[in-house]
């Protein structure tokens, strides 16, 4: 009897996990969601350092052409402070960037804020350096905002090394008068056609870059601050209606930027790397703390990348 009544209750345990199981995966699941945990390439447990950006843009330009292209250009574009659930306010966003170049690359999880437990705020200026450098606050000495970056190399000064032609367009003040004031400089001493732009705002940032996709710039980087702006005047939080509102703006202002690169006279010769991403989360109406919701981030790419292992090493 003792037995009996055992197994029966091991049966109902059984039914009500299932039960729960369910309704939690149906509670998480958007059926037609094209950004959620299962658009992602890899899983949650393989979530890549932002570092790996700058690997990515050097070994395509490392690489030879591809057969039947002439030329090669990137475009990398900032969404600041773009959580990453923030990708679910995208998921059936008519004219979306992300959306438009995931599914003939990836999608996939990264971070922000160095490894575990560092002192590498989970912040612009130090996400960004991070991108750009490939490498975290001991190699490029950003550890917060309001500092400079060592003398270290950015894929835009590699680039010019190479004979490449870069821009880099954004409308926060810092990454000018602080973090690159060095590398502008010596782009201006050496007459390097590399230039820098401080845009007026996120409107003023996408004509810019749309202008410079027409001047024929090879490496163009371009940041929207939509949602950085959004999160600290009212909340990173995909429950907060502003919030939502930007993350699709961002991705819109990407959109039209895509646009512009694909009706470039020459596009059908031209191998382009386009990249997506942003620098850190954010929590409440705050970010640079060592919180999931601050250091997970992530990135889209309109091309298969190999990912070599060595790149996971997190420094050069
Ligand atoms: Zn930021």
């Amino acid at each position: 009897m003792k037995k009996k009544m055992t197994n029966t209750f091991i049966a109902c345990a059984i039914v009500l996990i299932a039960f729960a199981a369910a309704f939690i995966t149906n509670a998480n699941a958007c059926s037609d969601c094209k950004v959620n945990a299962a658009a992602f390439t890899g899983n949650i447990e393989e979530r890549l350092p932002q570092t790996i950006i700058q690997k990515i843009v050097e070994d395509f330009i490392n690489n030879p052409l591809v057969t039947g292209k002439e030329r090669k250009k990137v475009l990398i574009l900032g969404y600041d402070g773009f959580r990453e659930d923030g990708l679910n306010n995208i998921s059936d966003l008519e004219n979306s960037a992300v959306l438009s170049i995931m599914d003939s690359g990836g999608l996939y999880h990264s971070f922000a804020g160095g490894l575990k437990d560092s002192p590498q705020a989970a912040s612009t200026s130090p996400g960004w350096g991070s991108i750009l450098t490939g490498g975290w606050h001991d190699y490029h000495g950003i550890v917060d905002n309001g500092l400079p970056k060592k003398d270290v190399p950015t894929i835009f000064e590699s680039a010019v090394q190479k004979g490449y032609s870069t821009t880099f367009i954004s409308s926060w003040g810092e990454h000018f008068n602080t973090v690159y004031t060095q590398d502008i400089l010596r782009a201006q001493l050496l007459n390097e056609p590399s230039q820098y732009i401080l845009a007026k705002n996120d409107e003023d940032s996408k004509n810019q870059t749309i202008e410079a996709i027409h001047q024929d710039f090879d490496i163009i980087m371009a940041i929207a601050e939509y949602t950085d702006n959004a999160g600290h005047s009212s909340g990173f939080s995909n429950d907060n209606p502003l919030y939502q509102e930007a993350c699709q703006k961002a991705d819109q202002w990407g959109k039209e930027i895509l646009n512009a690169v694909e009706s470039r006279e020459n596009y059908s010769k031209e191998d382009w790397l386009i990249i997506i991403t942003t620098d850190h989360g954010g929590l409440e109406q705050h970010h640079g703390g060592q919180s999931d919701e601050e250091r997970n981030t992530w990135f889209a790419v309109n091309q298969p990348i190999a990912i070599n292992e060595e790149w996971l090493n997190y420094h050069k």
